[in-house]
């Protein structure tokens, strides 16, 4: 196996000069590279989401970069859980990239046989956007959570969060979103983190106004209610979340991204150290799982009192509610899930976290197309989000933009920029793509797919079809991905990347693959028998082809 590289050693080439015989090629392994330059531990190959990886091990990772380098433009690289397996014949409208990733039969997919298949090797898991090289680091849920609060904020707090308190948990890949979103949202809050290296990260990029180890300092500071003004608390979080609850202190706003999903690697026991965890889970991982569970079970009490006591709680889609009631919890789902409650009306309509990269590795490029958005006029909000986003996030890696588009809107934006790549006003091509927790792209019965109208919350066609019609329309890298660890036998889920290069063939990948994935997630909507996409279906015209009237 080749040696593991240092934390810094991978970074992601910038600029014009191209290591592969094509833009679609080097820009998926710019992505590849660009998860690992901001990944959360790079040595071990861990992007984010406790132990979503972006390549089986170093041995694989070194293949892939090699066979991308090697690849022609008529020819699919085949991935099997960040291994690559083999190169066929295809066509240049073919995807450069296929994989599939942590997919294991229902019957032996649970937490258990997905470690051991690991132990042995043989199978990783990919969270949603590590495996696909699609992260983009905090600002891939920045938004998300921006628009959840926005939700929430409309629809309990009369449209401002100002002067609310948000109580959250968990500063890591994803969860260091938090802060910003919180603030961009007007509120203020604490935000419980164990490992008090990731506060610090997060003060010093500016995102928490102050860091403390003291339950009664955070609560100290936050008596001001300066909108925006978000403390660390280097705490556990079922520890704080408990104290609270005695305190008879009830938060307006209440949830938690711990890595709960992975009762390992991903949530701290209460009573444990952080040095007593890291040792922990390599020599007794079944003992610390148990305790884990116990201690979300604990955590997830905590929120049930709270939300009894008026707080508006909900789980942020990290499994949190299951490993409570596996740990006895059985009212655990009285608490919302937030993607049923709060963002299904948008993923109606198609809309859902899509982003672009600037393969360029340049700033200036976001920012044209910062401009070019808010000129094409989609929607209000989207603007709104551009603004906020433009002033005052800062990328990780290559430069990159997160912006809630919807069906159409996506496919009409990348046409305009592949237009802009062609035309040389930009310093690169761009790469288009989403999160797997989109409209078409996730089956997850706790979190995408909640409750589902008629029932079909957990039926897992829908994103493989998603991936198939993807493959179809020539997208440059499709995934299919399902859950390892805690999330295994609980989600299935579609990832696409398509690259802006400027040509007439990306012209026709971006215009098919985009349309058709957004296109199939209204239509899961729809028949599911929601109103919105239903009515959404209609006015863009999706579904069968009406029967010609010539036809015998
Ligand atoms: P991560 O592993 O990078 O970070 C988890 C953080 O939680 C770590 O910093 C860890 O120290 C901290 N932590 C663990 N136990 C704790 C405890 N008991 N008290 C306080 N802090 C504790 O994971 P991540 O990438 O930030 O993802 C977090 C969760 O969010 C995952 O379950 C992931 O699958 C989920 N997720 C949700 C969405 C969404 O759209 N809502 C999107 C992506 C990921």
């Amino acid at each position: 196996m080749a040696e593991p590289v240092k934390p810094g050693a991978v970074t992601a080439k910038r600029g014009g000069e191209l290591r592969c015989r094509g833009w679609r090629q080097e820009g998926l392994l710019r992505m590849l590279e660009n998860v690992l330059e901001i990944g959360e531990r790079p040595e071990d190959l861990v992007v984010y989401a406790a132990r979503g990886k972006a390549a089986r091990d170093w041995t694989s990772y070194s293949r892939i970069v090699a066979s991308l380098e090697r690849l022609g433009d008529d020819e699919t690289l085949v991935i099997q859980s960040g291994k690559p397996v083999g190169v066929f014949s295809s066509s240049s409208d073919a995807p450069v990239v296929v994989m599939a990733c942590g997919n294991i039969v229902g019957h032996y997919a649970t937490a258990e046989y997905f470690d051991e298949l690991c132990d042995r090797g043989l199978i990783m898991w990919g969270g949603l956007t590590a495996g696909d090289w699609q992260y983009i680091g905090f600002q891939g849920v920045l938004q998300g959570v921006y628009e959840l609060l926005q939700a929430v904020s409309r629809e309990h707090f009369d449209g401002s969060l100002e002067g609310r308190f948000v109580l959250t948990s968990g500063l890591g890949g994803m969860g260091s979103a938090q802060p910003l979103a919180i603030a961009l949202a007007g509120g203020s809050g604490i935000v419980v983190e164990v490992d008090p290296d990731k506060c610090d990260r997060s003060f010093e990029r500016g995102h928490l106004a102050s860091v403390t180890d003291d339950l009664d300092e955070a609560l100290a500071s936050l008596e001001d209610a300066e909108p925006g003004k978000v403390i660390g608390l280097v705490a556990n979080a079922a520890a704080v979340y408990g104290a609270l609850v005695d305190r008879g202190v009830v938060p307006d706003v209440v949830t938690d991204l711990t890595a709960a999903h992975d009762a390992v690697f991903g949530y701290c026991p209460l009573d444990c150290s952080l040095a007593e965890w890291r040792e922990l889970r390599q020599s007794d991982p079944a003992g610390v799982a148990e305790r884990a569970r116990w201690s979300m079970a604990v955590q997830v009490r905590a929120m049930l009192s709270l939300k009894a006591g008026g707080a508006v709680v909900f789980e942020d889609g990290n499994n949190l509610r299951v490993q409570a009631q596996g740990a006895g919890v059985r009212d655990a789902f009285e608490i919302d899930g937030f993607a049923e409650r709060y963002l299904r009306p948008l993923f109606c309509r198609g809309i859902g976290p899509f982003r672009w990269i600037a393969l360029s590795g340049e700033q200036s490029d976001i920012a044209e197309l910062d401009r070019l958005v808010v000129e094409m006029s989609f929607r209000p909000e989207v603007d709104s989000w551009i603004s906020l986003a433009s002033e005052r996030v800062k990328s990780q890696g290559l430069p990159a933009r997160s912006c809630w588009l919807g069906h159409g809107e996506r496919s009409r934006f990348a046409l305009a920029v592949n237009g802009l790549v062609s035309d040389r006003k930009l310093a690169g091509p761009v790469a288009f793509t989403r999160d797997h927790f989109d409209s078409g792209g996730m089956t997850h019965p706790h979190i995408g797919t909640e409750n589902m109208a008629d029932g079909s919350g957990a039926i897992s066609d829908w994103p493989i079809l998603d991936a198939l019609v993807l493959s179809a329309s020539g997208a440059d890298l499709v995934a299919v991905h399902a859950g390892g660890a805690g999330y295994a036998g609980y989600m299935q889920s579609a990832g696409v990347t398509i690259i802006a290069d400027g040509s007439q063939g990306a012209a026709g990948r971006l215009g098919r693959g985009l349309d058709a994935d957004s296109g199939l997630g209204v239509l899961r909507y729809a028949d599911a028998g929601y109103a919105e996409a239903i009515s959404a279906a209609k006015s863009a015209g999706l579904g069968l082809r009406p029967e010609r009237e010539d036809r015998p």
